[in-house]
């Protein structure tokens, strides 16, 4: 009677929507782990150039983020939207589709350009260059462009280039996005569509078989890295790409994700965690986690070696000889 009376109010209708929503990622005060979900390479990153085939990855996605309703930040590289010099409107609406969703999106910079091997004043021209559409997509839903991805989480190889950018970054208002979990989800895609592209059904089918197994491994990886240098486990943020196999799996990514206990937050809400307030001191050339970051800067190398690697036949598959 009580549950009938409170289930025909407007109010609780609320609060149901509100537990589906709580639910659709993880179960808070169970764990207490967290993580953001962010997706670089927008508007698609595939071998195929069909405009059909970008359509389709695009819509997979999103369908799968609306579904769990989980926030996610999606970071773009305008270059994508031009074709001699111009701008395609096809192209334009696959980003459309992000905000129409309520999604969030950051620079990538306009042509994916690497901080390590481009000088600094280039680098900073490819940033202003590839803001310009995605400051008006979000414009009309009232928000504002204020995350950053490094391409290739180049992060620049000596202290005054990374100074310079801090300082370009802190003035215009952008806040660089790290990635925790780091994994080569991009190795297993271009396996998978050169698999496509070569009628190799099996061969797809094994790489879709072994990426979400893959990244289960690399996450437990993380997981144990980060309680082994901070002696807990820090708010994680993931690094997937909108690519063919997140189209197909990243349902069942979020499903795992749920499984292992995760609450699926905000990018913001992430970077609350303090540990992402240490100084990211990196100068190498890799483009490495976050965790092997501050691990290096407390000395601290090689915390966990055994970081979990693509399988064999995966590389292969791929035609890409190192991760
Ligand atoms: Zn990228």
């Amino acid at each position: 009677m009580f549950m009938r009376k409170l289930l025909s109010t407007t109010g609780s209708r609320l609060l149901l929507a509100a537990l589906v929503l709580i639910f659709a990622c993880g179960v808070p005060g169970q764990s207490n782990r967290k993580i953001a979900v962010t997706i670089d390479d927008l508007p698609v990153v595939t071998i195929f150039n069909d405009i059909e085939v970008r359509r389709r990855i695009t819509r997979d996605i999103l369908d799968q983020i609306k579904d769990s309703q989980v926030p996610v930040v999606g970071f773009v590289n305008e270059g994508k939207l031009y074709r001699d010099g111009k701008l395609v409107d096809d192209e334009v609406d696959l980003l459309r589709q992000w905000t129409a969703a309520g999604l969030e999106l950051g620079n990538h910079t306009y042509s994916h350009m690497s901080l390590n091997s481009n000088p600094v004043g280039d680098f900073i021209s490819d940033v202003e260059r590839g803001e310009i559409v995605t400051k008006q997509l979000l414009a009309t839903r009232g928000m504002k462009l204020r995350y950053f991805r490094h391409p290739y989480l180049h992060t620049g190889l000596d202290v005054e280039t990374k100074r310079t950018v801090a300082a370009y970054f802190e003035k215009n208002g952008y806040t660089v996005a790290p990635v925790t979990v780091d994994d080569a989800d991009w190795i297993f895609a271009r396996a998978y569509d050169k698999a496509e592209k070569d009628g190799d059904k099996d061969l797809r089918k094994r790489v879709g078989e072994a990426y979400v197994p893959y990244l289960e491994l690399k996450l437990g990886y993380w997981e144990k890295q980060s309680k082994a240098l901070l002696g807990r486990e820090v708010a994680q943020t993931l690094l997937l790409h909108a690519n063919s196999v997140n189209a197909e799996f990243l349902g069942d990514i979020l499903d795992l994700l749920k499984k292992r206990g995760y609450e699926c937050v905000s990018l913001g809400e992430v970077l609350r965690d303090e540990a992402y307030t240490q100084a990211e001191t990196f100068t190498g050339k890799a483009g490495i986690s976050w965790l092997h970051r501050w691990a290096m800067a407390k000395g601290k190398e090689n915390i966990l070696p055994e970081e979990p690697r693509v399988p064999e036949f995966v590389m292969k598959a791929a035609g890409v000889d190192s991760e």
